[in-house]
């Protein structure tokens, strides 16, 4: 049995290349990259090559990169860091309910200090209205934060619109672009965001490795206390291996990024038709909208996600549902309710995503477990009526 991986959003395989580049620096290049010695200078050549790669990856200055052990401590640094560093009396935070707990928690704990937040809805496509931030602007508005890509729809949020009214504003601008790096063009630059957040594994990098975008000139507090480190941003010995891979990814993605873009929104389109055709009561969430190339979410109505998941994962396929376990009871995603499912249909919701490995074959495989897959669920189902 051949296994097949469409859980791409949630972590990827390091790539080959990765590991290649980083594997030295785990064996040989061990040294400190703080220490004066050779040891130590060899590994600070390697995560400042991996800044280089990293920075051309987002058109940045390689001086605006911070290494950090992943996308949610990007986004808490962006997040917590701005807004502290802020000296205004009285701070606001505008962000959206489709954002990464990453985001959505770091802002929850700053209610708790007091800090004001409006949380924009995405209502029902999944895509944040530019006249909604706009109107949601005040005075005392510290951090305008939308992610570039949602993880669990693909919908890409209007980022340009979004950071232009924030520059007029005075208002610095951070996106989470764990999700868009290494799928769309994310040139910082062209975007006009100050501040940007990637994951190392979710573009075939290493797990515990991510970096944040500052744009120069940016105040931001750390959210660490320690060392000198990356800055005085972000203390802590550097994860020298980690950042290789994370620099080796960020030129593979580059390097690959359109051809690439091309090929899975194909798969993806093919996925989508083959399950529209084969399959009745199917709804796209978030179609019709502009998506990362490799992301479709769809809802089967009558069907329990979580037992669609187990049953495709015994025929050796890896999806994920819009329900997560946490605290023992089945959630609905937070992302699908709040464009407006109900939890039921939040919980008949799978997301696909692909990745480097899938092919066309792997997606007319997909189609054929898919099919047989819902037809016995809802047999099963009671309430079925299809
Ligand atoms: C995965 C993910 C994160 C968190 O990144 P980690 O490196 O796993 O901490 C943040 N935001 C989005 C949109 C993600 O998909």
């Amino acid at each position: 049995m051949k296994r097949q991986y469409f859980d791409h959003n949630a972590t990827t395989p390091s790539a080959p290349e990765v590991v290649q580049a980083l594997l030295p620096y785990l064996e040989n290049t061990y040294g400190n990259a703080s220490s004066i010695h050779s040891f130590g200078q060899n590994a600070r050549s390697g995560v400042e090559q991996a800044r280089r790669q990293v920075a051309a990856l987002l058109n940045a200055k390689p001086a605006e990169i911070v290494f950090t052990s992943g996308g949610t401590e990007s986004d808490n640094l962006a997040v917590l860091g701005v807004v502290r560093a802020s000296g205004k009396p009285r701070k606001h935070v505008i962000t959206t309910t489709i954002e990464h707990p990453a985001v959505l928690a770091a802002c929850r704990h700053l209610e708790d200090e007091g800090v004001a937040v409006s949380y924009l809805s995405a209502w029902s496509k999944g895509v944040v209205s530019v006249d909604a931030v706009r109107a949601a602007i005040r005075p005392e508005t510290v951090l305008i934060s939308v992610m570039h890509a949602n993880n669990e729809l693909g919908t890409v949020q209007p980022i340009q619109q979004i950071a232009r009214l924030a520059r007029e504003a005075g208002i610095p601008c951070h996106t989470d672009g764990v999700q868009s790096a290494g799928k769309l063009a994310t040139d910082v630059q062209e975007l006009g965001v100050d501040l940007f957040a990637l994951s190392g594994h979710k573009i075939y990098a290493p797990k515990g490795v991510g970096a944040l975008y500052v744009r120069k000139g940016t105040v931001l507090e750390p959210v660490l206390f320690g060392g000198r480190h990356e800055r005085g941003r972000r203390p802590g010995t550097e994860n020298v291996p980690g950042i290789v891979g994370l620099g080796a990814a960020a030129d593979l993605a580059r390097a690959n990024l359109e051809p690439e873009r091309v090929r899975l929104a194909g798969l993806r389109d093919r996925l989508e038709r083959g399950i529209i055709e084969r399959i009745e009561h199917v709804t796209v969430n978030g179609g019709g909208m502009e998506r990362t190339p490799n992301t479709t979410n769809i809802r089967f109505d009558y069907i329990e996600g979580e037992a669609m998941v187990i049953a495709l994962d015994l025929k050796g396929v890896a999806v994920s549902s819009g329900a997560a376990c946490s605290s023992g009871a089945v959630q609905p995603s937070h992302v699908l309710t709040a464009i407006g499912l109900s939890a039921d249909q939040a919980r008949s919701s799978i997301r696909f995503s692909l990745g480097k490995q899938n092919t066309e074959d792997d997606v007319d495989a997909l189609i054929e477990a898919l099919s047989a897959v819902v037809a016995h669920l809802r047999k099963l189902s009671p309430a079925c009526v299809g």
